[in-house]
């Protein structure tokens, strides 16, 4: 007797629920397809890339084919708050700095260009004027500032998109864990098998399982993703009383999202989510394996500190952060996202989208928009699939050439220092 009764067979069974995961959930159900969203721990849990209290949302991106896809998931994200009632976005300008000789900045700004961002260069003077002091940058940097930042609350925007999921009609299971995916030979479609027993039978599939994807993939068809996981810490510093407002988002004087381009790339946001402190942190951690994490907390790197002191001239106390919280990335070697057919056995039954790098956050809708496209269509509406390709990797182990430096560096050591993690 087949295992799989009606109330187990759907048109979409999504493996994941992360932001990309309940996402796809969302446009396909909107879609009026019958979803399953599975994930293996509670909804909203912290042990994976989705959770904690900001992402920036920036269309500045040393690639350019990045910054036309933010700002259609800027519109996407609208249209999801509009659907839930309640916003999970706060606005503010976005401002890069660096070296004037970084190639990654200087790719930024053209990439600006090509793209018709609106968008300035300052030297550290007119810096100093623009943003009235409350940043500072050596006379050899430049700074690319646009009004196109933001800030979204990410563990409130996973449950948006659960939330509107369901109520479009997708079935959500937590703590369900998937332990294969395999193909359907009888009525084709796959079928998912799950670690308490259960059987579900999909006519599509996302993979959109995280740090998980390559353990996953590995398990199900013996193709190895080149996707690492890896620990990264986020710290939040203490502003000096008396210059909160200084560095906080929203009104006239919104402080910007920022990041300083350099090794190491510094990222962070204005104060929001905790008063009186702003989070600054490394774009980087290191290699792990992500059912067995050491849980670091915070690396508190001198040129770290110092970069604080530096640009913040004394008003962010960078002795040592005083909030600590660990998260994941899934690097890529290229730190482009996967988002493809598994292929194999499974043809185009199964869709991959994983390898986010450490910056997806942003992308979310329009990346659950592509996976369903691809799912059901075979082909994605509007953006180029070519950089996301898992077969880029054969051709060139390094993926999509660059002539620009890494981001993100996951050769910091456990005790903080940058080293060499080859
Ligand atoms: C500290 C930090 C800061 C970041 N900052 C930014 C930022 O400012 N801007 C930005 O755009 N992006 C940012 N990112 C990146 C962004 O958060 C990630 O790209 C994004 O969250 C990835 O989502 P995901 O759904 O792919 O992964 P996850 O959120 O990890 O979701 C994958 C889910 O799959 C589940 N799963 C795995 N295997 C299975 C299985 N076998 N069965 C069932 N479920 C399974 C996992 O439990 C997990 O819940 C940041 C990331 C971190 C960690």
């Amino acid at each position: 007797m087949d295992s799989c009764s009606g109330s187990r067979i759907f048109d979409l069974i999504v493996v994941g629920g992360g932001v990309m995961g309940s996402s796809t959930a969302y446009q396909s159900a909107k879609r009026g397809y019958r979803t399953l969203l599975l994930e293996q721990f509670d909804f909203l849990h912290h042990r994976g890339s989705s959770h904690g209290e900001s992402r920036t949302i920036r269309a500045t991106y040393p690639e350019h084919y990045y910054s036309k896809m933010v700002m259609e998931a800027w519109r996407l994200w609208e249209e999801a708050e509009s659907d839930a009632g309640f916003r999970v976005y706060t606005k503010t300008s976005q401002l890069d700095v660096g070296p004037a000789d970084n190639k990654s900045l200087k790719a930024v700004a053209s990439s600006c260009q090509k793209n018709s961002l609106p968008h300035l260069i300052l030297n550290h003077e007119q810096l100093a004027l623009k943003f009235s002091s409350r940043v500072s940058i050596p006379e050899n940097w430049v700074a690319v500032s646009t009004e196109l930042g933001g800030v979204i609350r990410p563990t409130k925007a996973v449950s948006m998109f659960q939330t509107l999921a369901f109520q479009k009609g997708a079935l959500l299971r937590d703590n369900v864990e998937v332990i294969d995916i395999r193909r359907d030979e009888v009525r084709g479609g796959v079928r998912v098998y799950t670690s308490n027993g259960e059987e579900f039978l999909g006519r599509k599939c996302v993979v959109t399982a995280g740090a998980w994807a390559k353990k996953l993939v590995q398990k199900v068809c013996g193709l190895e993703l080149p996707i690492q996981a890896v620990e990264t810490p986020v710290s939040y510093w203490r502003i000096k009383p008396g210059h909160e407002e200084k560095y906080s988002i929203g009104g006239v004087d919104s402080f910007p999202t920022f990041a300083s381009y350099g090794n190491p790339y510094i990222y962070g946001t204005p104060c929001l989510e905790f008063p009186g402190l702003i989070k600054i942190a490394i774009h980087g951690g290191c290699p792990c394996d992500p059912d067995n994490r050491p849980w670091r907390q915070g690396f508190q790197l001198d040129a770290l500190k110092e970069w604080i002191d530096k640009r913040f001239q004394g008003i962010v106390d960078s002795s040592g952060s005083v909030l600590n919280q660990s998260c994941m990335y899934s690097m890529t070697p290229d730190e482009d996202f996967v988002i493809d057919f598994l292929g194999r056995e499974f043809g185009q039954d199964v869709v991959v989208g994983g390898g986010f790098s450490g910056h997806g956050f942003k992308m979310a809708p329009i990346v659950g928009r592509m996976l369903v496209d691809l799912a059901f269509t075979g082909k994605t509406e509007g953006v180029e699939l070519k950089y996301f390709k898992i077969g880029r990797f054969q051709e060139n182990p390094k993926g999509n050439a660059k002539d620009y430096e890494d981001q993100v560096s996951f050769s910091l050591n456990p005790d903080g220092q940058l080293g060499c993690m080859e």
